[in-house]
């Protein structure tokens, strides 16, 4: 089983069974992809086609392939792009299931997409490729050993790298689970250095927490299905993936190097928000920024009425800095 992207034109595929089209939910015909796979299967296409009764976003129809070099051609509708908050991946990741599930139905074992919706409906390339390989995938996973190959041929060379460097990331394993309680031995060795005080409970889970003095001052943990990071108010989560668990040792470093630090926002001595920022950008004019961001304007409009204080505290160890927002600016 292979999962692959290449460059080409995809009308002149000749090591797969069938070719996936991107169509229009009319399904006769179009510019792009569309109207290069009817130009190179002949008008007959067409003919087949005026029998479908369209095809819905997201749905998938197969006709013959007629004067290509393939057996069959598989026709869905991608989601036009419109900003990406209206089903967009939801819809495209459907667009490659039904296309697979199709082909299974048929017992096509080697197929070739385009990349779907990337063209003249507008979705981004860089976020496109995300949902295409992830929705693959996931789709092997589900129903392993029924292809031999599935390939993106993709028109340009930056679709390409989009695509092969996205299957990379899947072949390495990134988007892989990892065990947590493998873990915890790595977890204490890389901040050995700190005294790192270990805690485990009854199930599987553990906290390595590092204190400053008396204080803690962060702490890492496994529980409940989840890593979790701490630092004064601020703290993150992070899911059993590997690309998660990498991000969750690249902010460890950058806490242990001080190039990133927590801040907080109080109203009149009451946590209001926490989040983290990177000291290169820790300017005070750049945290009010954030902190402006954060703050509702009911918080502002209440600091204003009873004349509560607005603190922005900036916890740096080397310079532990409170900054007060006046709400007026
Ligand atoms: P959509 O309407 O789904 O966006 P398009 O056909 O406009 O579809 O574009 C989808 C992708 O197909 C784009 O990356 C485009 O460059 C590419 N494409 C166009 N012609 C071909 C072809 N002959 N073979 C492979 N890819 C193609």
């Amino acid at each position: 089983m292979e999962i692959r992207a290449i460059q080409g034109d995809i009308t002149k595929q000749t090591d797969v069974e069938a070719i996936v089209n991107a169509a229009n939910e009319s399904l006769l015909g179009g510019g792009g992809v569309d109207g290069a796979i009817h130009y190179a299967a002949g008008p007959e296409l067409l003919k087949e086609c005026r029998t479908l009764g369209g095809c819905k976003i997201g749905e998938a129809k197969i006709t013959g392939a007629y004067n290509l070099p393939c057996k069959y051609i598989i026709h869905t509708v991608g989601p036009r792009w419109h900003g990406g908050n209206n089903r967009e991946s939801e819809l495209l990741t459907l667009c490659y299931k039904s296309c697979l599930e199709v082909a299974m139905q048929h017992g096509i074992r080697t197929i070739a997409f385009p990349s779907l919706s990337t063209g003249a409906f507008g979705y981004p390339v860089e976020q496109a490729n995300l949902v295409a390989v992830g929705a693959v995938y996931g789709f092997v996973e589900e129903y392993p050993d029924q292809f031999d190959l599935i390939e993106w041929v993709c028109f340009d060379k930056n679709t390409l790298k989009y695509y092969s460097n996205q299957i990379e990331l899947h072949k390495s394993g990134f988007y892989e689970e990892i065990d947590p309680v493998s873990k915890e031995p790595e977890l204490i060795a890389l901040l050995s250095e700190h005294n790192p005080e270990v805690h485990r409970s009854t199930d599987d889970g553990y906290s390595i927490i590092i204190k400053d003095g008396d204080e803690e001052h962060m702490y890492v943990d496994y529980n409940d299905g989840k890593f979790t990071l701490g630092l004064g108010c601020w703290h993150n989560h992070y899911n059993l993936y590997r690309k998660d668990y990498e991000n969750l040792l690249k902010d460890i470093e950058n806490i242990l190097n001080n190039s990133f630090v927590a801040v907080t926002i109080r109203c009149n001595g009451e946590w209001f928000g926490s989040w983290k920022m990177s000291v290169s950008e820790c300017s005070k004019k750049e945290l009010i920024i954030e902190a402006r961001k954060m703050m509702r304007k009911e918080l502002i409009e209440k600091a204003k009425k009873y004349g509560y204080q607005i603190e922005c505290e900036f916890l740096d160890k080397s310079k532990d800095l409170i900054y007060t927002i006046d709400p007026e600016i």
